[in-house]
């Protein structure tokens, strides 16, 4: 007898449906054709992903370190817990409540991220809780929320994208970040739809687009800039959208009246011809969207790289109609849902901010706690882990489902600050590089055996369900906090059950920008997602946001006027070459799950420096020699990949790989002073074989 459950993959932010077929012992992944996102199409991930269930590396028992350099040893849960509490309270007596920090994953479901969010402010009464999606969109997020008033990956839902007559496509990548999405670009290619695509890098996304604009890292927003200064000398502005339903433009024509093509296609490396070419597709379009991901927004100028392009998509009209808008294509399987419910420095749930009183009023209600005693902002990712161990620093630290070591920037600097903690505790279903240095790890249940809510990048918000028993030993997150909270002796405002985490979720989020009041279990199921907004039960949901009017105060989106700024650190003598990281279709994030699963290992088992053949042979560089990259940072090796696809200036490394090849030794911590995005997409290289 088989039984199938209806599911999502446990990877991007896709969040493809699938069904989990038990025989026995044995589970497969099976097509769900229902479901609306995908139609039944998974990535190379996606069918792969069963092999995580009974991975014999799965812990299945929590591991301490007597002392610091001693070795890890499992334990019973009892002395695992009792420890990690006398750890958090010692270090709170030592150095005070802020001492302590959680650092979280945009993979954990809503209920996750929410009790992670409260289990800080309430049961530790620290500031310093933030997640790895502050590496993720964080920079579209802000800049979305200074121009729309709020922050939604896609305000339209997947199936206006065929309906574009033109798609601006910016550092992205999907044909190898989540492959079921280029059935709506096939679609909308089929309809005769133009896509255009600027990346430094020829991507298979770019192979079937009508221009390809390959630009110098970091030249994204002047770039944007120069395609508005275009399309308003050949006046392709929509004056009536502008009037009626934004604000501020003039201060942007001034800005971009300097940005003549010639000019531009100095900083950016890209012709004229290109760029008016683009222009015209775009305002000439009866329809257009705007999409951005990580290539623009991972950047010390990332928010203004992501309003540069809101700007050309508002003066253009291109908002705030059917088939037409921004959007962000996230990346973290819950990077949307992670970040609206509190897990965030400055963030409390329903997208609320924690400095802002009648906010915190709110959600202290919620909780049933003193206003008073929620703390105010606290560090950003970066920020916390660069001041680890320090004075004034967090000195005991909680990590779930984030492995640092492999995805923080500047990794080294990052291991060393770890090794500075007096406590590291590491929540995860792998020993992944980062619970390898941890004084206590505790084994989690992982996606197909648990319930929960996850929020894709399209603001649906989608159920999870149980498919398989975990492996004895195991708990789940929250069963961990609820279990800490008690012995913190705040239990009394905890529950480790999904539901009812979420029923709470639903009431913190009320009357919130991302509200989730009329979202249920029951209705997820029935609907097949729901899309937030939905403040009541009897509230269908909000597909597509922003149709009559945008959630600022006034009504209107915002313009704000960008100056095209140098990156954090450009090619010299010294280190002469751009350096640029990303991702390939069969590895996801730091490849704690995927380098574990042997298909997926065998089509990528290792990182690579993709390099043009012309560079690599003023280097003397051969396809399949040894190179070592440095950086001001660090330095790593791998295997030199020739391929004409990529500028002549630039090199790119796949960021999934721990050991020699861990592109994050090089990269560039440069914060954005707005979303404290690290440039984790640009920095300043040394390439030579080895
Ligand atoms: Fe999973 Fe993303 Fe692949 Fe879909 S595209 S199967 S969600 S990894």
């Amino acid at each position: 007898m088989s039984s199938a459950t209806a599911t999502h993959c446990p990877y991007c932010a896709l969040q493809c449906g699938m069904n989990l077929v038990s025989e026995g012992d044995l589970i497969t992944v099976a097509a769900r054709p229902d479901f609306p996102t995908n139609k039944g199409g998974l990535c190379q991930k996606g069918w792969t992903s069963a092999d995580l269930i009974a991975h014999p590396d799965r812990l299945t028992s929590p591991w301490i370190r007597d002392r610091k350099g001693g070795e890890l040893r499992p334990c019973e849960w009892d002395e695992a817990l009792d420890r990690i509490v006398t750890e958090i309270r010692l270090a709170q007596q030592k150095y005070g409540l802020d001492s302590i920090g959680i650092f979280g994953g945009g993979g954990l479901t809503n209920e996750k991220a929410y009790m992670l969010g409260k289990f800080a402010r309430v049961a530790l009464r620290t500031p310093n809780i933030d997640y790895n999606g502050r590496f993720c969109m964080s920079s579209a997020a802000a800049a979305g929320i200074k121009a729309f008033g709020i922050d939604r990956g896609l305000p339209f839902p997947l199936e206006d994208i065929p309906g574009a007559e033109t798609i601006l496509l910016i550092g992205s990548n999907p044909a190898e970040t989540m492959p079921p999405i280029m059935q709506y670009f096939e679609e909308h290619r089929s309809r005769g739809g133009n896509l255009i695509v600027a990346d430094p890098r020829r991507t298979p996304t770019a192979q079937n687009a009508a221009v390809f604009l390959q630009l110098t890292p970091g030249t994204d927003g002047a770039l944007a800039n120069g395609l508005l200064h275009i399309a308003m000398a050949d006046g392709l502005l929509d004056h009536d959208f502008i009037e009626a339903r934004t604000t501020g433009f003039d201060a942007v024509r001034r800005t971009v009246a300097s940005y003549w093509p010639d000019r531009v296609e100095r900083i950016t490396g890209v012709p004229v011809k290109d760029l008016t070419k683009a222009a015209h597709l775009m305002g000439e379009a009866a329809t257009a969207m705007v999409l951005t991901a990580r290539g623009a927004e991972q950047q010390s100028k990332g928010v203004e790289n992501v309003q540069a392009f809101i700007n050309l998509a508002l003066a253009l009209g291109k908002a705030g109609k059917p088939h037409c808008g921004y959007g962000c294509l996230t990346g973290q399987g819950n990077g949307q849902g992670g970040r609206e419910h509190g897990q965030k420095a400055d963030q409390l749930p329903g997208y609320r901010k924690i400095d802002n009183p009648a906010h915190r009023a709110y959600i202290a209600g919620v909780w049933g706690v003193d206003e008073a005693t929620i703390p105010g902002p606290g560090r950003s990712a970066y920020e916390l882990l660069d001041t680890l161990g320090t004075p004034g620093g967090v000195r005991a630290l909680m990590v779930a489902a984030s492995n640092v070591v492999v995805s923080a920037p500047r990794a080294s600097h990052i291991e060393e600050r770890l090794d500075a903690l007096d406590f590291l505790l590491v929540s995860d279903i792998f020993l992944s590089e980062t619970a390898a240095r941890a004084d206590v790890v505790l084994p989690v249940t992982q996606w197909a055996e648990e319930e929960g809510t996850m929020t894709n990048l399209e603001g649906r918000v989608l159920l999870r369900r149980r498919a398989s028993e975990p492996p004895e030993g195991v708990r789940s997150d929250a069963q961990i906090l609820k279990a800490l909270a008690d012995r913190l002796g705040a239990g009394q405002y905890f529950t480790e059950r999904p539901r009812e985490i979420f029923e709470e979720l639903r009431r913190a989020s009320a009357g919130g920008a991302a509200d989730y009041a009329g979202v249920t279990y029951e209705r997820i199921a029935a609907q097949n997602g729901v899309f937030w907004p939905c403040p009541s039960e009897d509230h269908p949901g909000t597909p597509r946001m922003f149709l009559d009017k945008f959630a600022t105060e006034d009504g209107r989106a915002k313009f704000h006027p960008v100056a095209h700024r140098e990156v954090a650190e450009a090619p010299d003598d010294e280190y002469p070459l751009y350096l640029t990281t990303g991702r390939v279709m069969a590895q996801y994030q730091s490849g704690t799950q995927t380098r574990r699963v042997e298909k997926l290992r065998a089509n990528a088992p290792e990182a690579f420096v993709e390099i043009h053949p012309s560079l690599a042979r003023r280097f003397g560089i051969a396809d399949g020699d040894m190179v070592r990259l440095a950086t001001r940072r660090g330095a790593a090796e791998a295997k030199a990949r020739l391929t004409t696809s990529i500028r002549q200036d630039t090199i790119f490394v796949p960021f999934h790989w721990a050991g020699k090849g861990r592109a994050n030794l090089l990269t560039n911590p440069a914060l954005d002073p707005t979303s404290r995005m690290p440039e984790f997409k640009i920095c300043a290289v040394q390439i030579a074989k080895l």
